[in-house]
């Protein structure tokens, strides 16, 4: 067991629980410390929205970033109605409570076994293959590079929350679009080619720019099969070594319902400092290099999962590829 296994068996405890099971998941190397931020919850769409607005698309719509302290508003009235009080109350109602996560909690004091894991897919780094995609989008027009202009954004409680004005990102991810796409009344974006798209293999996935950014470097990562979306052990170790891989990139998934692709399967990745790497945290077990914590005073819950890589590395590359 090491820090993919440890947050596997997370998320299957997670996955298991009605109150628990839709998870956003971060990963992302800070420093030397590989991290794991796993968001559950027990629902998608937060009532004082839904209920201020009365609309099913006026209404912020929580993936891994939102519930990371991160939200991207794409209309005016969204944006405006978006400050500490209601963003709070939003993230917080979505989020699985302490209560609820009691069990876990308790699993997770249990003495933890350590044992060195191995990723065992090449571990060269692709950073520059990436920027490299990225910057061809950009060229090609694929990517619709005004996302990442014009935008508006406020701050509170000393970066615990951002909240962006982004407005050239408007409308793609409506209700309706969703569940065109859930009937498979719509094409698989990932599965077409879409003009000016350019796309980068490695490990068994497809890495391609996201044509419609709200991170720098927003790219996609896809699996080479047109399968569901899901998370697993191997996934997970997909995630961890691409962050190995491309060290100032962080990885994100977004598990069902929460996702407007569900019919194949991707993470996301691009580079981004998220509200929730500042957040309080209350250590629950640490053993050798690997250490579990739960979030404090942050509006969501979530479980924190870290590892020191140095000797992780070592283990990793036992033939010395990496310097
Ligand atoms: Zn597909």
């Amino acid at each position: 067991m090491g820090f993919v296994s440890t947050t596997y068996q997370i998320i299957k405890k997670l996955e298991d629980n009605e109150r628990t099971k839709i998870i956003n998941v971060i990963l992302k190397l800070r420093g030397s410390v590989l991290t794991a931020y796993i968001f559950p919850r027990w629902r998608r769409l937060p009532d004082n929205y839904v209920k201020h607005f009365g609309h099913p698309d006026k209404t912020i719509k929580p993936g891994s970033s939102e519930m990371a302290g991160f939200i991207v508003a794409v209309d005016r009235d969204i944006y405006d109605f978006s400050n500490l009080e209601t963003v709070w109350e939003a993230l917080d109602s979505i989020s699985s409570t302490h209560e609820d996560l009691q069990f876990l909690y308790q699993e997770l004091t249990k003495e933890m076994d350590t044992t060195p894991e191995r990723l065992s897919a090449p571990l060269e780094n692709i950073e520059a293959k990436i920027d490299e995609l990225w910057e061809k989008g950009i060229e090609n027009k694929f990517v619709r590079e005004e996302c990442l202009r014009d935008i508006e954004s406020k701050v509170y409680r000393d970066g615990l929350i951002e909240v962006q004005f982004n407005p050239h990102r408007k409308s793609i991810v409506s209700k309706a679009r969703v569940e065109k796409r859930s009937r498979g009344k719509e094409l698989c974006p990932y599965c077409i080619q879409e003009p000016g798209r350019e796309d980068y293999f490695w490990n068994n996935y497809v890495i391609s720019a996201n044509p419609y950014p709200y991170y720098d470097h927003h790219i996609v990562i896809v699996n080479s099969e047109h399968v569901a979306q899901y998370i697993d052990e191997e996934a997970l170790k997909v995630m961890a070594e691409f962050v190995l891989s491309s060290p100032h990139y962080f990885s994100v998934y977004n598990g069902p319902p929460g996702t407007s692709i569900l019919s194949h399967m991707h993470f996301q990745a691009g580079i981004y400092t998220f509200p929730v790497e500042k957040a309080k945290k209350e250590i629950l077990n640490e053993k050798d290099n690997l250490r579990v914590s739960r979030l404090l005073d942050f509006p969501t819950r979530g479980i924190v999962v870290e590892e020191e890589i140095d000797k992780m590395r070592s283990a990793l590359c036992p033939e010395g590829r990496r310097p």
